[in-house]
């Protein structure tokens, strides 16, 4: 039999029935987004199902039709055209996590076509197009036509999600954002999946970071997560899995926007921290897997294809590859070792803070980023200093900035006379 229509004066029935723990039906569920996105649901009805959600979750079913009603109130890209597998990488957000300027080529240079459709950086982890604007004439808005151009000349692209993918994700995002419901696995699990399925990937990986630097800190609740984005993946018909990657210290030595760009192009060069190549290297070995190609990522690293690929994504996207990047006016080494010995913590969160407020980051979504400022790594956990040894340098436009940034990195650093125990970047993969 056929659900019964709900009507809006229902919104308040529904409401009371998540309060109490009662799950929603599909046709409810389709209903109420639809409504909400039709202004017959008002903010602070959608706050408190939200609030409802944050406390009871979704089942299976309910996440399956808050998933699809958020992928179905926008449009679906077709990428079928663009003549190879396509697979994408979403990362959950990390510090110094420029891994997506040398994954996308990379991955495009084994074959297959990656269609990276980002977003910008709030708060303490940066954002990709944030890092990819330092560079001269790069455009991070294009056209679906300019997208798919892009796309099947280089078999890359990173630009900016165009506001038709999955609209009712970004009321609902900003709604969570002033109303405490961001942090409920479901809600992000679906938010993440809604954007990446209506991208068109026929495969996604998703890098979930775990640590103090990251969304998620405790590894249970970033398996979890994981697990809820690979099973909305599997029913969505996007083959998916995902890493779980650790996001304790910085990956790489850079944080910011410029000094992000020339480490990833020191990476595209062969010339990368070890991190961050295992990250990339795992992350692209999981992508052909599921695209289905047999290709050896670190080949095509070593011998210059992949920085080809990237030099190729930035000039047919109005960048100059070869231009200088902005530098900035002012840098001030920092934290000097309190005695010498192994570094065996250089804390993410407060280096991520730290770069935030000398104005690699943003606060509010409209403000600018600044992008000569960062943070530069001189030492890394596992690594020898010496007594006084400044194991930071801040950079910035703005001088006033260093004194915030400078509290931000209280208790940053432990040396000790042991090293840390020596651990994999890579905590497990996570697939069903
Ligand atoms: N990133 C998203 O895109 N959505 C969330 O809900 C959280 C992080």
């Amino acid at each position: 039999m056929a659900e019964p229509l709900v009507t809006a004066p229902d919104t308040v029935h529904l409401i009371r029935a998540k309060r109490d723990g009662q799950p929603l039906t599909e046709a409810q569920i389709g209903w109420l987004i639809e409504a909400y996105l039709g202004g017959e649901v008002a903010d602070e009805q959608m706050s408190a199902l939200l609030m409802a959600i944050y406390f009871h979750g979704l089942d299976q079913t309910e996440l399956r039709a808050w998933t699809s009603a958020m992928i179905d109130s926008g449009e679906r890209l077709e990428l079928a055209g663009v003549g190879r597998p396509t697979v994408d990488k979403h990362s959950t957000g990390g510090v110094g996590d420029k891994v997506s300027l040398v994954l996308a080529p990379l991955v495009a240079a084994c074959g297959a076509a990656v269609p990276q459709l980002s977003g910008r950086g709030l708060g303490h982890t940066g954002g990709t197009l944030d890092k990819l604007e330092a560079i001269p004439g790069w455009r991070a808005l294009l056209s679906p036509a300019e997208m798919l151009a892009v796309l099947r000349e280089v078999g890359c692209v990173i630009c900016a999600a165009g506001p038709g993918l999955a609209p009712a994700d970004r009321r609902l995002y900003a709604l969570r954002d002033v109303t405490g419901t961001v942090e409920s696995i479901p809600l992000i699990a679906s938010s993440i999946m809604s954007k990446k399925i209506a991208e068109g990937t026929a495969a996604l990986v998703l890098d979930v970071k775990v640590g103090s630097g990251a969304f998620m800190r405790a590894e249970t609740d970033a398996r979890l997560l994981a697990q809820t984005m690979v099973t909305i993946g599997a029913e969505e018909g996007v083959a998916t899995s995902a890493l779980l990657t650790r996001m304790d210290t910085p990956l790489g030595r850079a944080v910011g926007n410029a000094v992000e760009v020339e480490e990833a192009v020191a990476t595209l060069r062969g010339e990368g921290p070890a991190d961050l190549v295992a990250v990339t290297l795992a992350l692209a070995r999981e992508m052909l897997r599921l695209a289905g190609l047999d290709a050896d990522p670190a080949a095509a690293l070593a011998d210059g294809r992949a920085l080809a690929a990237y030099r190729a994504m930035i000039t047919a996207q109005g960048g100059d590859p070869d231009a200088p990047l902005p530098v900035a006016a002012h840098s001030r080494p920092i934290l000097n070792a309190p005695a010498s010995g192994w570094l065996r913590k250089l804390d993410a969160y407060a280096v991520g803070v730290a770069a935030w407020r000398l104005g690699a980051g943003r606060a509010l979504k409209e403000h600018p980023v600044n992008p000569a400022a960062g943070v530069l790594c001189l030492a890394k956990p596992g690594e020898w200093v010496e007594r006084g040894q400044p194991v930071l340098e801040l950079r910035t436009d703005d001088e006033s900035r260093f004194t915030r940034a400078a509290e931000a990195l209280t208790g940053a650093i432990e040396v000790g006379a042991e090293p840390p125990a020596a651990s994999s970047p890579i905590i497990d993969r996570v697939n069903l």
